[in-house]
């Protein structure tokens, strides 16, 4: 039987009728005659509010406690699906992570999936189960801990498995239609697009359209899963949603496929450091050593041998960053006069394949921005992207204004 991948997030599994709505959607595919591996979600919220509960008892925590916590949201919804379809008649069973088992490194909090033996379930497949309800987001690493995938890990989940088991497609149900241009909850010209190329998906993701988990899209570019993203509250047809792909088959699209954002920047600047051969590495590896995230980074120009250094990283990595740095200088390895921490900026970024052979697209996100009287504050590009940090209030405004300015309301 072919296999198909089935994905429902926590606004998809939030109550016990919307998982009856969303089982109901599976028996429309288990009666089309595909074996289906249903990967779920914890109910909205319940995540956030696992993560609250560890943060509450110890600030400092221990990853391998946090992943025990936080992975246990999913393990309800993925009990309550099996159950929901066993009422329908539809044969099913529900899977934790580790019965699977879902092989991941030891990295907690953000481990990724090695290998997904597919021997299991395929043996139930054989002797009549019709679907396999699997928690998302978890796995076991190999000192046999229980693990999660970081925020969003479900849609990875659900990719490792349609490449694992060569499914005929992996389709993510959400509470959005699509992938659009920009988050259709900033501005209502957002347009939902029929497809998208893998490039410019992966790099939406990863400067903040949290349709999809960035490592999902890796996963599904690397092995070829075809992936789709629709709406678990409407109608389901074949054409539904926005189908990410290989960008050879999309026909037409504009220069900039969509605008992302990020409001959980922090910008953090080290006042006269010494500009000396070797100063980025004393400054960013024992960064990267504490685990933070760097992202933008800008050196201005030296006078008497002394230079700021600005980088821009995640705002809940700043005390990190800080100790970081602070350490290294105990140590001598750095010298600076001052870190300064800006917790007020927003990244906004324009993404798009077309930007390889266009030129002025970043001219006209700054004039655009300039008209508006927003600042930037660090600018960085890649061949596909643009992205400017700002003043988080303008944040809003600059994401509806460059949507316009680019026309992204109009096809191409
Ligand atoms: P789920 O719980 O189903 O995993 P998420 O909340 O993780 O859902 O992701 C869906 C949300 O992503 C949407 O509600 C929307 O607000 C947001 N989003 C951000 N950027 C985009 C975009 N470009 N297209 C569609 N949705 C987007
Ligand atoms: N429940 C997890 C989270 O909220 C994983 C997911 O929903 O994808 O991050
Ligand atoms: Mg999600």
């Amino acid at each position: 039987m072919p296999v198909l991948v089935m994905k429902f997030g926590g606004t998809s599994v939030a109550t016990v009728d919307k998982i009856r709505r969303a089982a109901k959607k599976v028996g429309v595919e288990v009666a089309k005659g595909y074996d289906v591996i249903v990967i779920v979600s914890a109910m909205s919220g319940e995540t956030n509010k696992l993560v609250g509960f560890v943060n509450d008892t110890s600030p400092l925590y221990d990853a391998r406690e946090y992943d025990a916590i936080v992975s246990s949201g999913e393990n309800v919804t993925a009990g309550l699906m099996a159950l929901t379809l066993q009422e329908m008649d539809v044969p099913a069973r529900s899977w934790q992570g580790w019965q699977v088992p879902v092989q991941t490194t030891s990295a907690h909090a953000n481990a990724r999936i090695e290998e997904i033996p597919t021997e299991n379930i395929t043996a139930k497949f054989g002797e009549g189960m019709k679907v396999a309800v699997v928690a998302g987001f978890q796995g076991i690493s190999p000192e046999g801990r229980i693990t999660t995938l970081g925020r969003g890990g479900s849609d990875t989940t659900a990719v490792a498995f349609a490449a694992a088991f060569d499914a005929e497609r992996c389709d993510i149900y959400t509470d959005v239609d699509g992938v659009y241009t920009t988050d259709p909850r900033v501005t209502d010209k957002a347009r939902k697009l029929d497809k998208i190329a893998f490039e410019e998906m992966l790099e939406l993701a990863s400067l903040g359209a949290k349709v999809l988990q960035t490592r999902s899209v890796e996963l599904a570019m690397r092995y070829k899963v075809r992936l789709r993203v629709l709406s678990s509250f409407e109608e389901q047809s074949d054409e539904a949603g926005t189908l990410v792909c290989a960008e050879e088959e999309i026909m037409e699209s504009n220069v900039v496929a969509g605008v992302a954002f990020s409001r959980d920047e922090a910008k953090m600047t080290l006042i006269s450091v010494a500009d000396r051969p070797g100063i980025a590495a004393a400054i960013f590896g024992p960064l990267a050593e504490a685990g933070v995230n760097v992202d933008m980074i800008v050196q201005n120009i030296s006078e008497e041998g002394r230079t700021d250094m600005t980088f821009s990283c995640p705002i809940d990595q700043v005390a990190r960053a800080e100790k970081a740095m602070a350490e290294a200088k105990a140590k001598d390895e750095i010298n600076f006069h001052d870190l300064v921490a800006d917790t007020d900026v927003a990244k906004v970024s324009i993404v798009g394949i077309g930007m390889r052979s266009h030129a002025g697209v970043a001219a006209k996100m700054f004039a655009t921005l300039r008209d508006e009287g927003v600042n930037i504050k660090v600018i960085t590009t890649s061949e596909i992207k643009t992205s400017v940090l700002i003043d988080r209030k303008y944040m809003e405004l600059a994401v509806q204004s460059l949507h316009d300015a680019f026309e992204l309301e109009k096809v191409a």
